[in-house]
């Protein structure tokens, strides 16, 4: 078996879903053509990725064959961050399954304390940064798991009127702390896994967007091509990587290249309508190969 610090540690992968009912509604034409198991052309042009998962992938596939390595991984002791990235409606929650912490207008929110809304990033005596007084939930089994997932669901439903929109806008992010102790040995073991449901990289129309829109869709440009900036630095070895240009890749920072596990799913549509998103999200996903 290969030493598990020796492999690539950024990963990109592509996923498309299935067309969806107003788009067969509307006879939208299904336009990615699949080559072998890590390519998919659009309009002729070839993208290449790790791994790409045509329209009729499974979840069971899909974890199985993305996830469960790094869940793995993270129990053995190291950290790692699931993205996904793609325009409104691509598939990102559908694919991460949980949906805590959301970044919104640059703001930190507590998902599972309401009356947390403007928390700051500080670091430990280790420099390592982490969000200061989020709520931390001690859990045992996978229901917990879930249980606390569906708590901060509540509570990002709870603030906003309409839930899609808002979902679009702002980044959640999930963090689940492992720490294990051989009760023989008494030897510790700590690992870390972010699940991290970025805000729709769709771009806002110029025209007409004011105020608060106008506000967000600067706050998610910024974000999106801080990160996508970080990933491409470390994807390429760079000996500098600008973390600290947003609150996101900052807090992200131990778990992003180096000896991390680190996946980007890019989440498509396959409509012909949708055909200019598509291939931003794919030449957003290439950057980082
Ligand atoms: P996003 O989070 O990117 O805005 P969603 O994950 O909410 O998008 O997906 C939009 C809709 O498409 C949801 O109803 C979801 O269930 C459905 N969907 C997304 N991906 C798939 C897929 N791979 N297979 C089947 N349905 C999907
Ligand atoms: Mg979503």
């Amino acid at each position: 078996m290969a030493d598990p610090a020796s492999e690539t540690t950024i990963k990109v992968v592509c996923r498309f879903r299935p067309l969806n009912s107003s788009e067969l509604a509307r006879g939208d034409k299904y336009i990615p053509k699949f080559q072998g198991d890590d390519c998919v052309h659009i309009a002729g042009k070839p993208y290449h990725f790790d791994r790409v998962f045509q329209s009729d992938t499974t979840q069971v596939q899909f974890y199985n064959a993305v996830a469960q390595k790094i869940v793995s991984d993270v129990l053995g002791g190291y950290n790692g961050t699931i993205f996904a990235y793609g325009q409104t409606s691509s598939g990102k929650t559908h694919t991460m399954e949980v949906s805590y912490f959301e970044i919104y207008l640059d703001k930190i929110k507590d998902l599972l304390d309401v009356s947390k809304v403007n928390l700051s990033v500080h670091e430990d005596k280790n420099r390592v940064p982490y969000v200061k007084g989020c709520t931390e939930r001690f859990v045992s089994s996978p229901d917990e798991v879930m249980d606390a997932i569906d708590e901060g669901k509540n509570c990002r439903h709870v603030a906003v009127t309409n839930m899609n929109e808002h979902s679009s806008r702002s980044h959640s992010i999930f963090l689940i702390n492992i720490k294990q102790e051989n009760s023989q040995t008494g030897q510790k073991l700590t690992g870390k896994l972010y699940l991290v449901d970025l805000a729709g990289s769709e771009k806002v129309g110029k025209t007409g967007a004011e105020g608060t829109v106008l506000d967000e869709a600067k706050m998610i440009n910024k974000s999106l091509s801080s990160l996508g900036n970080v990933i491409s630095a470390l994807a390429e070895g760079s000996s500098y990587v600008p973390y600290r240009d947003s609150k996101m890749t900052r807090i992200l920072q131990d778990s992003l290249g180096g000896n991390c596990r680190t996946t980007m799913v890019i989440c498509c549509s396959p409509s012909a309508y949708n055909d200019a998103e598509t291939r931003s999200t794919l030449m957003f996903g290439q950057r980082a190969k």
